[in-house]
C-alpha cells in the first residue's frame, strides 16, 4: 500500500494531501539509490581493509606458504652449494694435480651473470627479495656445475691419455735381478774400462749369463734392431713415444725386427758380449727428448722406495765399468 503524505496549510489551517510529481519521485529514488551505492562502496573498502574475504584469505595463506617454500629452497641451495664446493676443492687439490693440470681460478668458478637488470623482472613482486636471492643462488650453482662438469671431462681425457702414457714410458728393469742379473755399473762419470780416462757413462750395466732374457721396459715400436756402428754391438732401440726411447746394447741375440710393436715385459733379445764390452753384460739407456737420462728414475714399477735407496747407496761403491 502506497504511503499517503499530508502537508499543513497555514492559510486554510487544514492538512492537504501531498501529490508528488513523477519527476520528483524519480529524483528522490535516484538519490536513495546513489546513497546506497556510496555506502556499500565505503563499507566494502573499510571491510576489505580490515577484514579479508574468504578468497583473499586463501590467497594470503597460499602466498605465505610460497614464501616459506622459497626460503626452504634457498636453504637447500646453500646445502647443494656446500657439497659442490667440496667437490671443487677435491678437483683443484687432488684430481687435477694428479694429471699435472692447473686448478681452475676461483673467478672462473664463481663467475656470476653479467648485467644488473637480470633480476629486474622479479622486483615487481611483494616478496621480490627472497625470489631474487634464491634465483641468484640457483644461477650460481648452475654455472658452477657447468664449470665442474667441464673440468671432469678434461680430467677424464687426461686420465685416458696418461693411461696410454703410463703403459709406454719405461718403468721396469730390463733384466730379472731375482734370477740372474746384477747391476755392475751406474749412470754418471767414471773411468772408461778401455782407456782408463774419466768419461760419462750414459746408461746402467747389468751382468748375467749369456742368453739371459732381456725385456722391453715399456710399450713401444722397435726403431732399430741390428749391429751398432758405435761400439754397442747388437742393439735394440725402442721408441715409446712421449719423447722416450730405450737402448739395449751388447746383445747376444735379437728377437725383434724394426717396426715391431712390443709391450712392457716382452722379451726382445738375449744378454751378450757383442761390441765394445769387457764381459757379458747389458748396457741399458733411457733417453728423453733425445738426451740420455738416469735409468734409475724409470724403475718405479718394480722397485720399492727402500730398494731404490739401497741401489743409490751401492751406486758409488760397487762400480765395475764394462761399457
Ligand atoms: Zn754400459
Amino acid at each position: 500500500m502506497a504511503k499517503i503524505k499530508y502537508r499543513f496549510d497555514p492559510h486554510t489551517l487544514t492538512y492537504q494531501k501531498v501529490n508528488k510529481s513523477i519527476n520528483r519521485k524519480l529524483r528522490q529514488g535516484l538519490i536513495y539509490f546513489g546513497v546506497t551505492i556510496v555506502a556499500a562502496v565505503v563499507f566494502n573498502i573499510i571491510f576489505t581493509k580490515y577484514y579479508n574475504t574468504p578468497k583473499e584469505h586463501t590467497l594470503k595463506s597460499e602466498n605465505e606458504e610460497l614464501v616459506f617454500k622459497y626460503k626452504m629452497l634457498s636453504d637447500k641451495l646453500d646445502e647443494v652449494e656446500r657439497k659442490l664446493n667440496n667437490i671443487e676443492q677435491r678437483d683443484d687439490n687432488l684430481y687435477r694435480p694428479i694429471f699435472e693440470m692447473e686448478p681452475i681460478p676461483s673467478q672462473v668458478r664463481e663467475a656470476g651473470f653479467g648485467g644488473t637488470n637480470r633480476y629486474d623482472e622479479l622486483r615487481k613482486y611483494s616478496n621480490s627479495e627472497v625470489m631474487i636471492s634464491t634465483t641468484k643462488k640457483l644461477d650460481k650453482v648452475e654455472n658452477e656445475l657447468y664449470i665442474q662438469s667441464k673440468s671432469f671431462d678434461s680430467v677424464i681425457k687426461e686420465a685416458r691419455n696418461k693411461e696410454k702414457m703410463i703403459a709406454r714410458i719405461p718403468a721396469i728393469q730390463p733384466i730379472s735381478l731375482k734370477d740372474y742379473g746384477r747391476i755392475s755399473d751406474y749412470y754418471g762419470r767414471r773411468r772408461d774400462p778401455f782407456t782408463g780416462k774419466i768419461r760419462m757413462h750414459h746408461g746402467m750395466d747389468f751382468t748375467g749369463p749369456i742368453g739371459t732374457d732381456i725385456y722391453a721396459t715399456g710399450k713401444g715400436v722397435i726403431e732399430g734392431a741390428g749391429y751398432s756402428a758405435y761400439g754397442y754391438g747388437k742393439e735394440v732401440l725402442i721408441n715409446h713415444g712421449y719423447g722416450f726411447k730405450t737402448v739395449y746394447a751388447h746383445l747376444h741375440q735379437i728377437d725383434v725386427e724394426k717396426g715391431d710393436t712390443v709391450s712392457r715385459g716382452e722379451v726382445i733379445g738375449a744378454l751378450g758380449n757383442s761390441g765394445r764390452s769387457t764381459g757379458p753384460h747389458l748396457h741399458y739407456e733411457v733417453r728423453k727428448n733425445g738426451r740420455p737420462v738416469n735409468p734409475f728414475y724409470y724403475y718405479f714399477d718394480d722397485i720399492s722406495a727402500e730398494q731404490y735407496d739401497k741401489m743409490i747407496a751401492a751406486a758409488e761403491e760397487n762400480r765395475r765399468p764394462m761399457d
